[in-house]
């Protein structure tokens, strides 16, 4: 060894050392604020309004146990061994006939790609479709989880106003010609277009369609992420963008909301033309879903009545955002807003302007009780007057409570 490298190597710290091997994606301070939210949401005496966990009581666990001890004893070889790629046909064959239930007929189970969640499909088009700086185009507010992906894979991603019907069509279209006037190559537009993840409002119907062809006629692609399009208890059925644009519409699904998250299975439909290439680069990252999991899923549609345990479900979300409504119409200070989801699991609220959310949190870990500042929601950092509530995983009585503890946090800061 050189004897300058060896005096380098004994006189740094390996942080200061290895901080010009990290990538640049990597390089400099991580956010820990997204962590300390979730490490204190745990502690006991704490109400959490902030992770948007589904309510996993309404599961018939014994027959589950069931079914996974049928699976492994039955077909162990199978389950327990590396899988195809793509996911296995049966699963596949299946996931076409729910997304029939989202207004997409006919899809082909050969253009489904099993993956390990909807995240991991997330991160495959975003890997087979941007180069660092390219650009991708968001609602104002957007999921946390894909902008990590995003910062991944250095897109430069780029909010389009919306309002309380969802995404602006004409704000789209300026968009999109301000930002190719300034010389960015814009990849794909993400959405959420049913209770989005934080606002929890929907794409209204008249501006679904409008909203993909604005996107043809520019030559983006339309990456639909619908986790919670099942969950809806009010207001009317709506098509997924992707049921009249097969060419044009990236969809993303996933089992976590309507079954377990711990399963870890989500599913890509593509257009045919990205089939193969979504499955060679996604597949270097995780070489096949797994079996198991998409075995007892598999089981899960075919014997069980999954509709009618996720009405249930559903019906215990609607109470417990009739909860969180009522809730905060008697506690929240004047000046105080929110949004009115038909389905999904998050209200958002919007604060006075003055006020950054962000600096509300530890004080409501004070009052025990946790929520997400809307600065963690911002395609580009900023401050934030809004924060998200999740009414999913939490008892409708515990709620009010959490509701309370927060109005006084929120009314303090709102008197000084
Ligand atoms: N998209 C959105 C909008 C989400 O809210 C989530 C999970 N919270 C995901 C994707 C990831 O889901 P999965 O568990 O399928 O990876």
């Amino acid at each position: 060894m050189l004897p300058e490298a060896i005096s380098v190597l004994e006189n740094s710290e390996p942080a200061i050392r290895h901080e010009s091997l990290l990538a640049d994606c990597a390089a400099g301070p991580v956010s820990t604020a997204v962590a300390e939210i979730f490490a204190a949401a745990a502690r006991p005496g704490m109400i959490s309004l902030a992770g948007g966990n589904p309510d996993l009581s309404f599961l018939p666990m014994p027959e589950l146990g069931k079914s996974t001890d049928a699976i492994v004893a039955n077909q162990g070889q199978q389950a327990l061994q590396y899988g195809a790629g793509q996911g296995t046909e049966e699963l596949r064959i299946q996931i076409c006939e729910l997304m029939a239930l989202e207004g997409i007929i006919g899809a082909s189970p050969g253009n489904v790609a099993v993956t390990i969640g909807s995240q991991s499909a997330l991160d495959t088009v975003t890997k087979i479709l941007c180069n660092p700086g390219d650009t991708i185009l968001t609602d104002d507010a957007t999921y946390m989880g894909a902008l990590g992906t995003f910062a991944g894979y250095q897109a430069d991603v780029q909010p389009v106003r919306t309002d309380d019907d969802g995404l602006i069509p004409e704000e789209l279209q300026l968009r999109i010609v301000s930002l190719r006037n300034a010389g960015k190559h814009i990849k794909f537009l993400y959405i959420i277009p049913n209770f989005n993840n934080p606002s929890g409002i929907t794409l209204a119907g008249n501006r679904r369609n409008r909203v993909v062809e604005i996107c043809r006629e520019a030559n983006i692609f339309v990456v639909e992420d619908n986790p919670y399009g099942l969950l809806r208890f009010g207001g009317e059925n709506l098509p997924a963008l992707r049921a009249c644009y097969p060419l044009d519409v990236i969809y993303l699904g996933s089992f976590s909301k309507i079954f377990a998250p711990g399963l870890r299975i989500g599913w890509a439909l593509l257009p045919p033309h990205l089939v193969q290439k979504f499955l060679i680069l996604g597949g270097s990252s995780t070489l096949c879903p797994p079996a198991l999991s998409q075995m007892l899923v598999s089981a899960y549609l075919r014997d069980y009545d999954w509709q009618a345990h996720l009405s249930v479900a559903v019906g215990s979300y609607r109470q417990r955002r009739d909860a969180m409504l009522t809730a905060l119409a008697a506690c929240m200070p004047p000046g105080v807003t929110w949004t009115r989801p038909d389905g999904g699991f998050f209200i958002w609220l919007t604060l006075p302007p003055s006020i950054d959310t962000q600096a509300l949190v530890h004080r409501a870990f004070d009052a025990n009780v946790a929520f997400f500042h809307g600065a963690a929601f911002l395609p580009r950092a900023g401050r934030s007057n809004q924060l998200r509530l999740a009414f999913s995983a939490v008892p409708a009585g515990m709620i009010e409570v959490g509701i309370q503890r927060l109005s006084r946090v929120i009314s303090a800061a709102v008197d000084t």
